[in-house]
């Protein structure tokens, strides 16, 4: 276990513990006696989401509507501070060692209108928050859905961070202004596969080391198009 670290993040508002960095049998080698029994979770999810939001909390009328899997509050290891995080359904990268492979299908989740998924994700329980994370699944299977979103929580004032399979360079390349808005809209992008011969040391919210934190993925998405580097960690 040398060079590889256990980090605790306590949450200063609700007092719940965190620990990642080392799978369950290392932790629990290292501060067993301190550590609850492990359960399995997937990407760093609740022990406990809460149900999602019922049909019809909002107007669903001709607008768009988000495939959505799981809503929680409260999440610290998913980009800055305490987020307020958006899971949505299907995925095609067929990852191996994927840990939301419920996410796949495309028809899975639930069909939510748009005014519904952004009044759970503003909900006061998710108070204090730092920002809204949307990951999945894919994201991006869901354009118009995800740009709608993502215009109607800048609009409220909320950092996002968004995670996709997909890297920087490949959404760079495509011609769908929706691809280009939601880069636009996006504070900070988590790019790329996750790859499990990759997973050791990935760092704070990356699930493996190839993936990439792009902020302003808008702007070095313009400058991927024109060959001109951009920063990334
Ligand atoms: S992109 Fe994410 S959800 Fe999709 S297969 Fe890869 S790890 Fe799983």
């Amino acid at each position: 276990m040398s060079g590889r670290t256990l980090t605790w993040i306590v949450d200063r508002h609700t007092g719940q513990l965190t620990v990642e960095g080392l799978d369950a049998t290392e932790a629990r080698a290292l501060a067993g006696d301190l550590l609850p029994a492990p359960r399995a979770v997937n990407c760093a999810r609740p022990l406990d989401p809460p149900p999602l939001p019922p049909y019809g909390t909002g107007p669903a009328g001709d607008g768009p509507t988000l495939r959505v899997v799981r809503l929680y509050h409260g999440l610290v290891v998913e980009g800055p501070g305490r987020r307020s995080v958006l899971q949505l359904g299907g995925c095609e990268h067929s990852c191996t060692g994927c840990f939301s492979e419920e996410t796949h299908p495309l028809d899975s989740g639930v069909a939510l209108p748009l005014p519904a998924v952004v009044a759970a994700l503003l909900a006061p329980a998710g108070v204090p928050r730092d920002g809204i994370t949307v990951l999945g699944g894919e994201p991006l299977l869901q354009p118009a859905g995800l740009a709608a979103l993502l215009r109607a929580l800048k609009g409220a004032g909320q950092h996002i961070t968004l995670y996709t399979g997909y890297t920087l360079a490949a959404l760079a390349r495509r011609p769908d202004p929706l691809v280009r808005e939601i880069l636009a809209l996006t504070d900070l992008l988590v790019d790329g596969r996750y790859v499990a011969a990759l997973a050791d040391g990935a760092g704070e919210w990356r699930g493996s080391r190839n993936q990439r934190i792009i902020p302003a993925p808008g702007d070095a998405a313009r400058h991927l198009s024109t060959g001109r580097q951009f920063g990334a960690s």
